[in-house]
Parts: C-alpha cells; structure tokens; sequence
C-alpha cells in the first residue's frame, strides 16, 4: 500500500503489531519514537506486566494531553475475519484490522496531528503530552490508574485530557463524550426461614418478605439527573430464592442489584436510601456493595469549547456533548481535576469480527486534533 496519508500509514504499522491486552507488541515504541523526533521527552512506566508511556512536550502549563491505549481486544476466530486481523488492508474506503477504530486509527491521528503542530508552532504555549497504556481493554489496574498516581505524587498536573475512544455514532465528531455515569452493584440477601408450606406459621417466607421491598426500591426516584446526566436508574439484574421444591418455603433470597448514577448522587447516598427502604420493611438482610466506577463530568469550558469549535471548523457539524456509554479510562483521568473528553471515530464495529474504521475519517480526525491544539495552545 504506497500513497498512504502519514496518518493511515502509521495506523497500519501499529495494527500490524499484536498487541492484545496486556501486550503493547512495540506499538509505544513506535510512537515514541516519533514524539522525541518532535521535542518530546519520553517516561516508560511499567507495572506488572504493562507497557505504559508518558511524554510531555515543555514545562509549562497549561498542559494538553492525548489518552489512549495500543492493547486491543482478542481477535475471536481469525478463519472468520475476511484478511488476518493483523494485517490492514484498505478496501472499500475503509481501514480493516483488530484497532483500527479501537484505537490505533485515533493514536495515529494525534501522533501526526501533533507533528503537524509543532511543526507550524515551534514555541507553543503551555506543554502537548500523551497518557498511553496498554491495558485498558483488560482489568485497567496496571495501566492508566497508575500513571495518574504518579503523576498526582510528583503534583504534575494536566489541565485538559483528549481521549481517543471511538466516541463518533454517524459521522466523525457528531459526539463527544463529556463524561460517564457511576456504576453501583450490590448482592442483597434476604434471610428468612426455610420450612414446610403447609406449615406457614413455622417458617419465614424470604420472596413474601422481599416482594414489597423490592417493589419500592424499583419505583423509587433516585435523582432526577441533571443536565448532562440522565436520572440514576436503577435496576435488579438477577434474582434468587427456592429449592425447586413446591413443598419448601425457601430460607433466604438472593438478589443483584446495580444502579448507573448521575453525578446527583453519591455512593454512600444511594447506600443509605437502600438501607433505610429495607430497614423500613423490617427484614433481616445482608448487603456487599462494589463500585465500579464513579461518574465524572466535563463541564462547558475551554477544553469542551475548543473541541468544539475544531470539530465546526473542521467538518462545519455541532458536536454533540454526551455522557451515554460504559466506562473508559476518562474515569481515572478525571480524578485529577482534569477536564477530559473524548473524541474519536464512529464506533459501529468495535470489538468485533471485521473492525473497520472510514479511512478518510481518520484523516479528517487528524485535522480535528490539529484544530483543538490550535484552539487551546496558540
Ligand atoms: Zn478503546
């Protein structure tokens, strides 16, 4: 394939590599090597058995950083993809292999977007860096969360964080992810008491118990969102009592419960209002709560506005702020005080067999990136 566009070229050279999760297969490399040749200062960071790298372009803030991760998801059965994953082709119009939207396509699109920046702006304000792991697909405990860590102990701080997630429905840059909801999971156990059903008096009944108890926490309004967030939903995704027996009345019930939370509510709340809806029911219940990710919002502002703005300029379309979706590593960023979005492709086949990504559009994301840089450090 000759004639590539240096942003499509490069999105080939890293999916040629397979680096499924936890494997970077030298995809940072590859980048970093490209940064230095552009001022930056290269920061390998490993944890366990992760490949992360941290660069950073001057000294001074405000500091504007691109997020991303090189792991990709397995590829499922290789015999059913129409070329090896690992190999891209462009056909159609489209780039095809495993990252290609998810998210080799946008790590090549800031890499050279940044090179192109530089090139024009020497003596930028403020300081470009780039956050990549290579284990977001994975557990993402070794990778993003722990560079932030670091970076918080030496106090270096990031104003403004660009995620490169496929966060595009239609067309290039019609969403931009501004934040994400929590998620709250709970195992509730009912305790009742197990006996004969023709004997009701000896025994408790765990589901009589629970009925009218579960019936209230699903009718309850938890919050009634916000502006950018819908109202915390709340849902019992399993639920569990009995022997099998039509005999048995059981002795306890067991169910899941997860609420996706706007940032109108917070974990020990929504904790509390559990409890008091099943203390008001007088049961006798046991409760283990896990979080798996606290919500963060990315309010208008500069970050929001310069996207925006490079999107117009680039495409003429009005993005349009969203906080729909699951998690990304935005969640960890975010706890810095940072202001981050996400802005990447159309996300129709991630993670699928076949992934593929409009090859045009990475260009055009290209430009979008460049654009952004020129809003925010000219
Ligand atoms: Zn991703």
């Amino acid at each position: 394939m000759t004639d590539l566009s240096p942003t499509l070229s490069l999105a080939c050279d890293l999916i040629s590599r397979d680096s499924t999760t936890p494997e970077d297969a030298g995809c940072q490399a590859l980048m970093g090597e490209r940064l230095a040749a552009v001022g930056f200062r290269l920061e390998s960071m490993r944890f366990g058995d992760v490949n992360n790298l941290w660069a950073r372009r001057g000294t001074e803030g405000p500091v504007l950083c691109f997020a991303g991760h090189t792991d990709v998801v397995p590829t499922g059965p290789v015999e059913r993809w129409a070329q090896p994953p690992f190999e891209p082709v462009i056909r159609d119009g489209m780039l095809w292999g495993r990252g290609a939207a998810d998210m080799k396509g946008s790590l090549a699109a800031m890499v050279v977007a940044v090179e192109r920046f530089v090139a024009a702006h020497p003596d930028h304000k403020g300081s470009i860096a780039f956050l990549i792991t290579s284990d977001e697909e994975g557990p993402a405990t070794e990778g993003t969360v722990k560079v932030v860590e670091t970076l918080v102990e030496r106090g270096e701080k990031v104003d403004w964080c660009i995620v490169g997630e496929p966060s595009s429905t239609e067309a290039v840059g019609d969403i931009v992810k501004n934040g994400r909801r929590g998620s709250l999971n709970a195992r509730l156990v009912i305790k009742g008491k197990q006996g004969h059903v023709a004997y009701p008096h000896l025994a408790r009944n765990p589901i009589h118990l629970a009925a009218p108890a579960l019936a209230t926490l699903a009718q309850e309004t938890w919050d009634a969102g916000n502006e950018f967030f819908p109202p915390t939903s709340f849902q019992i995704s399993n639920i569990n009592a009995g022997t099998g027996a039509t005999n048995v009345v059981p002795g306890e019930l067991e169910a899941l419960i997860n609420f996706r939370f706007s940032t109108e509510s917070t974990v020990e709340g929504l904790q509390l209002r559990v409890t008091d809806i099943l203390d008001q029911h007088g049961l006798d219940y046991d409760l283990e709560w896990t979080v798996s990710g606290l919500p963060f919002l990315t309010e208008p502002g500069a970050l929001l506005n310069g996207v925006s703005a490079a999107i117009r300029q680039v495409t003429g379309r009005d993005t349009q702020p969203s906080t729909s979706g699951g998690t990304s590593d935005g969640r960890f960023i975010a706890t810095m005080g940072t202001q981050v979005v996400e802005l990447g492709p159309l996300n129709a086949t991630i993670h699928q067999l076949n992934e593929h990504v409009s090859a045009a559009d990475l260009d055009t994301l290209t430009d979008i990136y460049q654009a952004t840089l020129e809003q925010l450090l000219c």
